[in-house]
């Protein structure tokens, strides 16, 4: 069918010397185009080089994509044209990636003027998937990827009515972050061009599409949508869901979207959505997407929140009925700024993303909330950092403490752990109380303005906050050290919190064998969230389970449907031998497919024998519930090889 599909035997090295003719040769002597494409040039050839992608975007890119998908619920198939209007410097190969997407034909030109060209697909890399070498003339600017998804397009969720909380209509949403959107788009998937996108999007008509783009409120009769996002972004921001959805508006450019089921609930736990922009906005100036919606998606999804332009999707594990989870909203809402408007070049320099994030993410919730509260959520955090840091350090990567990462030939969600998060937050925390918060904020802020829809790398930022901080201050600060240094620098800041301590000592009383709800009437609400994980922290991994079950009956820490608190109480659970847990851990296992609660809880269990064969019981079952990333980090965990 396909007449250049070779069956990604050749390497592909040897495929890219066939195409590459000599570039820049054809210009003619028309000395305006050559000057036009001189600047380009300089604009392009200034990208960086990213490990994780095939595409030759320093001799042809993508300016703008325009997207016709048809959704295909019946086939689990999304069938979709890509056109790409591209800025060539001159190149008669244009190169994109893909992974477990079936091309069907490639043409050039603009629509109603295309002509099929040849194309060849290159060795396929268990990671990166394939590159996609598409011959075009030396000034080619438009190509039209024609192509259909398969059962390894790794970003797509398919749901089952089931699995939704109406249990009457399938769902589909998209997952692209880190490099899963070449396996539902062909594109140049990286994170160091960006693009404008346009899409016209056919569902089934009892179905409602929404993407990171202007979004419709309401269903229309026919199932067809069109989408724009006129601001540039990075591939791996290009995102889609498709369900049966109802909108809730929660200010004049805010609101939430879900199934109906749940829209009380969810406009509840986020009333306020519209304080927490504003109060962004204050610290870091003008929020650039106009609106800020939030889905909330089914389970599996695999994390707490994805900052999808103007539409954050979240997981319903959120929603704790006590707005306890807020931040997580305020982190995707930080996004806004750091990762979206300034994006990190490559992967490796993930915590430009993160580690801004989280320090964005603690100030709104110290504007909105207080200190007290900010420092509690920070605390939490740098538990575990500290903890990470130590597996770490004792791993097959010691070097992944750095901030900046070396991912090469590895699957960049390797980088997801809170180095790249809390470190990268640590970091500027600990840079601003070395200069000061107003100086740390005008810095903040200039740093937004100056790269506002550009992507940096670490090195780019080290420049920048020698040349417009420390240098200026005359600060000599060990920046090195907390880029290309391991672990965490001496001069970290340390928090305390009271609140925390008392929680702590509290934990304390109830491992010496205490009965700590005696005379006194101790409730779940008198602490937050994250008090009770420095609770359960606290207690010695060999408690007497005598001691659990008290906590238990006071507090049912076991199914109170906070999943925060219900991981750490499984995890300590199966470490003291606390069996009677188990059916509500299975409960969760198989409604949850967030990563941050499976890992955990599946890594414990995987500690002992007799655990791992209630594990991979569970497991079984629950696999098929999941996103397709966390299938592939449990599968490994768990060495689960389905027939
Ligand atoms: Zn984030």
């Amino acid at each position: 069918m396909q007449p250049y599909y070779y069956a990604m035997k050749i390497p592909f090295s040897s495929l890219f010397v066939l195409f590459l003719l000599p570039l820049f040769s054809a210009c003619g002597g028309n000395e305006a185009l050559e000057n036009e494409a001189n600047s380009k040039k300089v604009k392009i050839s200034q990208q960086v080089r990213d490990a994780h992608s095939y595409a030759n975007t320093n001799e042809i890119r993508t300016k703008h994509l325009h997207l016709e998908l048809e959704v295909d619920f019946s086939t689990k198939t999304i069938y979709g044209v890509a056109r790409h209007e591209m800025t060539n410097l001159g190149t008669d190969t244009a190169i994109f990636d893909i992974r477990g997407l079936e091309i069907q034909k490639v043409t050039i030109g603009s629509k109603g003027n295309e002509i099929n060209t040849d194309y060849v697909i290159g060795q396929e890399d268990e990671i990166l998937g394939a590159p996609l070498s598409v011959k075009i003339k030396q000034n080619t600017e438009n190509v039209n990827i024609y192509y259909k998804t398969t059962d390894h397009s790794g970003a797509l969720d398919w749901l089952d009515p089931q699995l939704t909380e109406g249990k009457k209509h399938p769902y589909l949403y998209t997952q692209g972050q880190a490099i899963l959107t070449r396996t539902w788009i062909p594109c140049q998937d990286t994170p160091a061009n960006r693009i404008t996108y346009s899409a016209d999007v056919q569902v089934p008509t009892d179905l409602m599409a929404v993407m990171s783009a202007k979004n419709p409120t309401q269903r229309n009769k026919q199932g067809k949508y069109h989408f724009e996002m006129h601001q540039p972004i990075p591939a791996y921001l290009i995102a889609l869901a498709v369900g049966n959805l109802s909108y809730r508006s929660l200010g004049k450019n805010c609101g939430v979207y879900t199934e109906p089921e749940l829209i009380n609930a969810v406009a509840w736990e986020f009333v306020d959505l519209n304080k927490m922009i504003q109060t962004a906005e204050d610290l870091y100036g003008k929020y650039e997407w106009e609106q800020y919606d939030v889905i909330i998606l089914p389970y599996s999804f695999p994390f707490g929140g994805m900052e999808n332009p103007r539409l954050t999707f979240a997981n319903p594990t959120l929603i704790a009925g006590d707005r306890s989870l807020i931040s997580v909203i305020a982190h995707e809402l930080a996004h806004s700024w750091s990762g979206n408007l300034v994006t990190n070049a490559t992967w490796d320099d993930f915590w430009l993303n993160e580690g801004f994030t989280v320090y964005f993410e603690n100030r709104i919730m110290e504007a909105l909330y207080g200190k007290e509260v900010a420092d509690i959520l920070a605390l939490i955090e740098f538990q575990e950092l500290e903890q990470e840091v130590k597996d770490i350090q004792a791993g097959d990567h010691p070097n992944d403490t750095y901030l900046k990462l070396a991912l090469d030939g590895r699957d960049p969600d390797e980088g997801m752990t809170s180095i790249a998060y809390v470190k990268g937050a640590f970091f500027l925390k600990t840079l601003e109380e070395t200069v000061g918060r107003a100086k740390f904020d005008a810095f903040m802020k200039a740093y937004f303005k100056a790269y506002k829809f550009q992507t940096l790398t670490t090195e780019m930022f080290e420049a920048y906050l020698q040349e417009h901080l420390l240098i200026p201050e005359g600060i000599n600060f060990n920046t090195k050290d907390w880029l290309y240094g391991k672990g965490i620098p001496d001069n970290c800041v340390r928090l305390h919190s009271p609140r925390f301590e008392h929680v702590e000592a509290l934990a304390v009383q109830l491992a010496e064998g205490k009965n700590i709800f005696k005379g006194k009437n101790l409730k779940r609400s008198d602490y937050v969230t994250q008090e009770w994980q420095a609770f359960i922290r606290k207690l010695p991994r060999d408690i007497d389970i005598a001691q659990l079950k008290l906590v238990d009956e006071h507090l049912n820490f076991k199914a109170c449907g906070n999943a925060e608190i219900m991981t750490e109480w499984y995890v300590l659970g199966i470490q003291a031998g606390y069996d009677e847990l188990r059916p509500e851990m299975a409960k969760l296992l198989k409604k949850v497919g967030r990563r941050k609660f499976l890992l955990p809880i599946y890594r414990e269990l995987a500690k002992s024998e007799k655990n791992m064969s209630f594990a991979h019981q569970v497991y079984r079952e629950a696999r098929k519930n999941y996103h397709s990333i966390s299938v592939k980090t449990m599968d490994d965990l768990l060495k689960y090889h389905p027939n």
